[in-house]
């Protein structure tokens, strides 16, 4: 992890807060060091509220999503590394102005250890690439990032625990900031509320903009929910929500 100074330290600790993370405690280190700063530093209680996009020009990060990764390693930092057997890091362009970030991998992802690869993902880029060209935007999957709240699939797909995702919010934190994405699509209630902080279903929350720092975020409905049942209005949403980040990032 790189040194950060107090404002992304500020941030680091408000990402937690979004995650839930009420406690932070402090490892062993010198008196007066950073990590002394974070355990002393109040977590204020949460106010997101929902705000219009306002193009950003983030702050270049130091480091690499390759750095990240090999940080990452063989991790056993929570249960979730018991049944995986692939880390489903992320995959795309490290340059991409656009991050999607789901949930969690399911059975197809933890077998290629890459996200979206399942019917869900097989949607999720008709979705991106559909909605691109009837717009007119000059876009296909492989030139956005898409990764996950959680590295590894949970057991029966289950919805990753809080812990969980505190534990693997570190490593999301450091790809968004090392990516810097103009805008972040989040996919589904459980990425959308790890993301905003929002208490709120996604089905209140959906084609709105929020921020994560200072990036906007649109957040939709998960394509595994779009799979589910016959739903043509939640679709027809998801698709208006899709276009306006789309025309947000590449107009
Ligand atoms: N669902 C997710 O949230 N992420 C994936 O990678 C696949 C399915």
């Amino acid at each position: 992890m790189p040194p950060m100074d107090a404002d992304q330290l500020r941030q680091y600790l408000e990402f937690y807060q979004d995650l839930g993370v009420k406690t932070v405690y402090k490892k062993e280190a010198p008196a007066g060091s950073r990590a002394e700063v974070a355990a002393a530093m109040p977590v204020a209680e949460p106010t997101p509220k929902p705000v219009p996009p306002t193009p950003v020009t983030p702050a270049p990060s130091s480091e690499s999503l390759l750095q990240i990764l090999q940080d990452i390693g063989d991790c056993h930092r929570c249960r979730l590394h018991e049944g995986r057997h692939k880390i489903v890091f992320g995959v795309g362009n490290e340059r991409s102005p656009l991050v999607f970030v789901g949930e969690g991998p399911g059975a197809d992802e933890d077998a290629q250890g890459i996200p979206f690869v399942g019917r869900a993902g097989q949607l999720l880029t008709q979705m991106i690439e559909g909605t691109a060209k009837k717009e007119g935007i000059n876009i296909r999957r492989e030139d956005i990032y898409i990764c996950n709240v959680v590295k590894c699939r949970p057991p029966d797909n289950r919805t990753p625990e809080p812990d969980e995702m505190e534990i693997c919010g570190q490593f999301l934190y450091r790809q968004l900031v090392t990516i810097a994405p103009k805008a972040i699509c989040v996919l589904g209630g459980t990425a959308a509320k790890a993301i905003t902080g929002q208490k709120e279903g996604v089905t209140k929350m959906r084609g709105k903009w929020f921020k994560w720092r200072d990036i906007p975020v649109m957040v939709t409905y998960h394509p595994s929910f779009l799979l589910r049942g016959y739903n043509p209005e939640n679709k027809r949403e998801a698709w208006e929500d899709l276009k306006k980040v789309l025309h947000f990032v590449y107009d």
